[in-house]
């Protein structure tokens, strides 16, 4: 643990940027309507495809009263007090039901999930019986109608199963074959098209001269866009030529629904991005009250969206997260979901000038007392990407905070699965 004190709220404060992320991220979707094309797909190719319509139940789940133990079925009407003793009459297996009817004084040997013979409304566990031949004694404490799965009882035919605009789970697969779906309607996906731009990057493969650096937001992103299901079509890296971005985001506009692009968008003389936004399309450019990740692009060219994003790779990570990523999730017809937040015990002092909502990086476990903590993975530099490698969460600080000292509470958002 580093030795630090919160600083006081009279540190001067960063200079003020104009957009707050929330408006930033409220203005992004905003603008984005979400495709309506849909297509058709076996079952098990629609994990994590967005559901194109709701999905009405065409039967009861189960279709029928089944028991949900081994042992006997009987009528609960004939239940005494401390012992009841039942004639057996037969078995009950799965999918070999009994077809006779239970009498008074009868029982039926019962499997696990066997259909409930007609009479029958209550099963006990065969624990609880003593087997004499055909002779069933039951002992202890029972009442009518337990250990019995009933007819629609996970769901009825006609309910609403799943709403439109859904992600498919592996839950709701399985939920799906046992309502007998093969196939499903879901969105066709979204195309997104990205490239890094770049004079000193190379790529994978390629001999590093000096000066140069391995392009790695190439590999960040296309992890990001595959976990979000996207199309993806990689452009690789353009140099920072105005003619040869050009010609990129002409291309990668004309092929995709989406285009991102990371690098150039600041205000260095070799940061192009912008301005030839500004010319093929129309472009919002904000300086976003945020670290890192302050300079941001949203914008369309034609139809298709635009996201310029910085060029430092936690801060792609970063604004991929808060800002791509959801208006992703809308275009696609999943809508934004507001990503889950938790409050957490700090493990150690946090630094944070006051100014910018910062998005930190920590490892968020459960301590010895079940209680979430959360520590710092290291520097938290926009170039840092090993504290982004070894982090599970974002800790959010907000404009006003000016440092978190250890044992306070503060909010994390869980990567939850993106990153
Ligand atoms: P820029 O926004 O183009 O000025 O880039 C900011 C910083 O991020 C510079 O240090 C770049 O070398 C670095 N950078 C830009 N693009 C990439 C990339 N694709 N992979 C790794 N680092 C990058
Ligand atoms: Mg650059």
């Amino acid at each position: 643990m580093t030795d630090f004190t919160p600083q006081p709220s009279c540190a001067t404060p960063e200079p003020v940027s104009t957009l707050k992320v929330e408006d930033a991220r409220q203005k992004i979707l905003q603008q984005i309507t979400a495709i309506s094309c849909w297509r058709k797909v076996a079952l098990r190719d629609a994990l994590g495809q967005v559901l194109h319509e709701d999905v009405i139940s065409p039967l009861s789940v189960p279709p029928h009263a089944n028991s949900a133990m081994d042992g006997y079925a009987l009528r609960g009407e004939d239940l005494k007090h401390d012992s009841t003793s039942l004639k057996r009459v037969g078995s009950a297996f799965a999918g070999k039901p009994f077809d006779k009817t239970v009498n008074a004084g009868e029982c039926v040997r019962i499997m696990t999930g066997a259909m409930m013979p007609e009479g029958c409304d209550t099963v006990i566990m065969q624990e609880q019986a003593e087997v004499d031949n055909d002779l069933i004694t039951l002992h202890g404490e029972h009442h009518s109608g337990e250990n019995v799965r009933l007819a629609g009882e996970d769901i009825q035919t006609g309910a609403l199963v799943l709403t439109a605009g859904r992600r498919i789970t592996a839950a709701d697969l399985g939920l799906l074959a046992s309502l007998g779906f093969a196939e499903l309607k879901v969105r066709r996906r979204i195309r997104v098209a990205f490239f890094s731009t770049g004079d000193e990057l190379r790529s994978l493969g390629e001999t590093l001269n000096p000066g140069d650096i391995y392009d790695s937001n190439r590999y960040t992103l296309h992890a990001m866009l595959t976990r979000l299901d996207a199309e993806i079509i990689d452009m690789g890296v353009i140099t920072d030529s105005p003619e040869a971005l050009r010609q990129a985001l002409l291309q990668a506009a004309e092929e995709a629904d989406v285009v991102i692009t990371s690098g150039g968008v600041s205000v260095g003389e070799a940061d192009y991005v912008k301005q030839l936004l500004d010319e093929l399309g129309e472009v919002h450019f904000w300086k976003i009250a945020m670290k890192p990740g302050r300079p941001l692009a949203y914008g369309k060219i034609a139809e298709t969206h635009f996201f310029g994003l910085p060029g430092n790779p936690v801060s792609v990570m970063v604004t991929f997260y808060q800002f791509v990523q959801p208006a992703l999730h809308k275009l696609a017809g999943g809508g934004y979901h507001e990503p889950i937040v938790l409050q957490a015990v700090a493990a150690e002092n946090i630094r944070k000038r006051p100014g910018r909502f910062e998005f930190q990086r920590g490892l968020l476990r459960s301590n010895s007392a079940n209680q979430l903590e959360v520590t710092m993975t290291g520097e938290q530099g926009s170039g840092i990407l090993h504290s982004m490698s070894h982090a599970n969460c974002f800790i959010l600080l907000d404009e006003d905070c000016d440092g978190v000292a250890a044992g306070q509470s503060v909010t994390v958002q869980p990567f939850a699965g993106l990153i």
